[in-house]
């Protein structure tokens, strides 16, 4: 049997996004693969739709001190972003699960590659909340618009 592979939830479809859209990629939502959705800002309670929120730090301070993601208003909403990432990885506990494919750019599930800060589109590198602990657990990310990566692992199923 194939072995899990956490996703973020919206590139299968679901209407989690922070403006009530979803981002689904149909390859990935129609593969035969044992997916595990997780949406970390749904499970960090935060409402659909919700205000856009972006770094101020990087994933492994704002994890260190529980401060840094605003959102446009500026509030700080880190605690909600750090709970729903931890929440996200305990429903894989138990599990052996060796790869995420996770939607790119995103404060929670972004790889490599976050927004600034500014709310101008402009992007630096770094981490999602999500992305950076299921790295630090030992879990391959691969970023959603990593087209070549991901067609790869579906082709092996997961193996
Ligand atoms: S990118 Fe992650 S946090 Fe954002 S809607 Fe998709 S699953 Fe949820």
């Amino acid at each position: 049997m194939c072995q899990p592979v956490l996703i973020s939830a919206c590139l299968l479809g679901d209407n989690c996004r922070y403006d009530g859209c979803n981002s689904l990629i149909s390859q990935l939502k129609n593969a035969s693969i044992n997916w595990i959705p997780v949406c970390p800002e749904i499970e960090g309670g935060m409402p659909t739709p919700r205000l856009k929120s972006e770094f101020q730090d990087t994933a492994s301070n704002i994890l260190n001190t529980g401060k840094g993601i605003l959102n446009e208003v500026g509030e700080d909403n880190a605690d909600a972003f750090i709970t729903g990432a931890k929440k996200s990885l305990q429903k894989i506990s138990g599990q052996t699960v060796k790869y995420a494919i996770l939607k790119s750019k995103s404060p929670s599930c972004g790889f490599e590659q976050v927004y600034d800060g500014s709310f101008s589109g402009k992007l630096i590198q770094g981490n999602g909340i999500l992305t950076q602990l299921a790295m630090d657990a030992g879990i391959k990310v691969i970023s959603s618009d990593d087209t070549e990566k991901w067609f790869e692992l579906l082709d092996r199923k997961i193996k």
